[in-house]
């Protein structure tokens, strides 16, 4: 791999054999990587040396994983992947709900470590290239990122900033499912979290303004207990069921 595109992973665990195994695994993969061993030292690694992702263990000496994973997203989108022994679904969804972008759980194996860290990089690619575009086309809907402009059948929508962002948001990463609180974070900024009432009462006007029957929503799909998605193919939601919509 060339050097220049070589991209830099932060891993942040106090055991040393468990950082050396995944730093091997990363390296051999072609990634740079960078360790810090407490999460004081990991804030400080992520604010100078920008990697382009972080492995996050959160349990860790002196500043524990969430409030490293908090102090991160207060000014910043770098992926984040959160480690750790935690492994009911309850925890899972709360690493996911501080704004996490995967979370592997222990003991873990070092090539599933490789792969997700792949994967999520290539997610958050192709999201930032996504937002960077001219124009997103999804059926009638054309999102203009750059000139945040939204039309539906050539049609002008009118939207407020944070609707339009909420939109780009979930249109950038079309099918996959976002969180409330990891879109409050990503539209509203980390002090907002707890209040993710703010993103459904804006889901809702958003249907309203883009949904041709905001109660059988096609595009902005509600996935239960999770969060929202933004489903490209424009499809009716087959059944009322929640259960199939996990
Ligand atoms: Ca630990």
């Amino acid at each position: 791999m060339e050097p220049k595109n070589q991209q830099t992973i932060l891993i942040v665990e106090d055991e040393a054999t468990l950082s050396n195994l995944s730093q091997t695994y990363l390296n051999a993969a072609g990634f740079r990587t960078l360790i810090a061993s407490d999460g004081a030292q990991a804030i400080e690694m992520h604010t100078n040396q920008h990697p382009d992702l972080i492995i996050l263990d959160i349990f860790l000496p002196k500043v524990d994983g969430r409030e490293v994973l908090k102090a991160i997203r207060a000014w910043s989108d770098t992926p984040v992947i959160i480690l750790s022994a935690l492994n009911s679904e309850e925890d899972r969804i709360k690493g996911l709900d501080l704004g996490a972008d995967d979370y592997i759980t222990k003991p873990f194996s070092p090539r599933e470590v490789v792969s997700r860290v792949k994967s999520v990089l290539r997610r958050f690619q192709t999201q930032q290239s996504n937002m960077r575009q001219d124009k997103l086309e999804f059926g009638p809907i054309t999102i203009y990122p750059k000139v945040r402009r939204i039309e539906k059948n050539g049609d002008v929508i009118d939207l407020t900033a944070k609707e339009f962002m909420l939109l780009l948001t979930l249109a950038s990463m079309p099918n996959e499912v976002l969180t409330r609180e990891s879109l409050l974070s990503r539209v509203w900024g980390f002090e907002y979290l707890g209040d993710s009432r703010t993103v459904d009462v804006h889901i809702g006007t958003l249907r309203k303004k883009i949904e041709e029957n905001p109660a059988k929503p096609r595009y902005i799909k509600t996935i239960w207990r999770v969060g929202y998605k933004f489903d490209s193919s424009g499809l009716e939601e087959e059944s009322d069921d929640p259960q199939l919509d996990q």
